[in-house]
């Protein structure tokens, strides 16, 4: 008799539990629960905060969409890239010419050819192409990199092409004129501070935690202007002059803001995302972008209009809906 309602209970106990998985699949009526990942950069970027900033504004309405969206450290734009086209990313912020090339086919896709399924969300804040240097290296122009250590960044960063092009036009081979690292831009700052390196190129919006990072420390840094560069805005059309302001780096070795050249951090994502998935983020973004705003500096100049402006691939049918619905398209 005891034996038997053990069994009773124990088979009780066993069809609850079957009941409470079917129970949580299928009853409540609530969307099931789908997961998205943006790729985003180095911690001591802006693609890291900005993806944070992005995936708290749609996980608030997690319930409403279904949706929960993280944010992943990454080596930068090419990995993206990469990852987003591979299907290991729903979603990647990458460098606007990163995007034309990849789109296009060219440079670091000469390869893999066109990339069909790029699709672009939106555009986000500018970024400059940054050449920071230890004062006692006597660096004062690009062309005073020669014979010295210089990071141009980990194979899979936006910057690591830049800082090549950029070398170029200043007549100086990364392969032979220079002493060139490939370390993640994470691992710069310290690597200056502590004079493993000379000099650092970082492709980032401003303010960053990077260069605050090394204008903290004891070794005196400065920024280094990136000018004469007409020739090379007139070969990559999709480069275009600009500044860094100087005012958020008291401690960095310059009196006034530096010139170089810049891209636009842009929101991209695969042809395969679900258009419910992008047009929620895309929803989101948009919805609360005043508030947005406020959570980065470097997020300040955004418009609605210009973040449509300065992308290549074509709009995610997701974005384009949204865009549609506000009256933007
Ligand atoms: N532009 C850099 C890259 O594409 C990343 C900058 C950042 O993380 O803010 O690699």
């Amino acid at each position: 008799m005891k034996k038997g309602l053990m069994l009773l209970l124990a088979f009780l106990v066993a069809g609850a539990m079957v009941f409470a998985n079917g129970g949580s699949e299928k009853g409540s009526g609530a969307p099931q629960k789908r997961f998205a990942t943006i790729g985003t950069g180095g911690v001591t970027g802006v693609y890291y905060p900005a993806g944070g900033s992005i995936s708290k504004m749609v996980n608030k309405k997690s319930d409403v969409y279904g949706l929960k969206v993280t944010v992943e450290s990454t080596g930068g734009s090419v990995f993206n890239i990469n990852a987003v086209m591979a299907g290991d990313l729903e979603f990647g912020i990458a460098q606007s010419d990163r995007q034309t090339q990849a789109w296009e086919g060219t440079d670091e896709w000469k390869d893999k050819g066109p990339q069909k399924n790029l699709r672009a969300v939106c555009a986000l804040y500018p970024e400059s192409v940054t050449l920071m240097a230890a004062v006692d290296a006597n660096i004062n122009s690009i062309e005073d990199l020669k014979g010295h250590i210089v990071n141009i960044g980990n194979p899979g960063s936006g910057n690591r092409g830049n800082a090549i092009i950029a070398l170029e036009n200043a007549g100086i081979n990364w392969e032979t004129d220079i002493k060139a690292e490939g370390l993640k831009a994470a691992e710069a700052a310290k690597m200056l501070q502590d004079g493993r390196i000379d000099a650092y190129f970082y492709t980032v919006g401003h303010p960053n935690g990077s260069f605050k990072e090394a204008t903290a420390g004891k070794r005196k840094v400065k920024f280094v202007p990136i000018d004469n560069i007409d020739k090379l805005l007139e070969k990559y059309p999709y480069y275009a002059k600009s500044v860094i302001p100087i005012e958020y780096y008291p401690n960095a070795q310059n009196s006034s803001d530096v010139p170089t050249f810049g891209v636009k951090a842009t929101l991209i994502t695969s042809a395969d995302v679900p258009d419910d998935v992008v047009y929620a983020v895309t929803k989101e973004i948009f919805d609360n972008l005043e508030d947005f705003k406020k959570l980065h500096p470097a997020f300040g100049v955004l418009t609605k209009k210009n973040m449509l402006e300065g992308l290549t691939a074509p709009l995610h049918p997701g974005a384009l809906k949204y865009f549609k619905e506000a009256g933007l398209k």
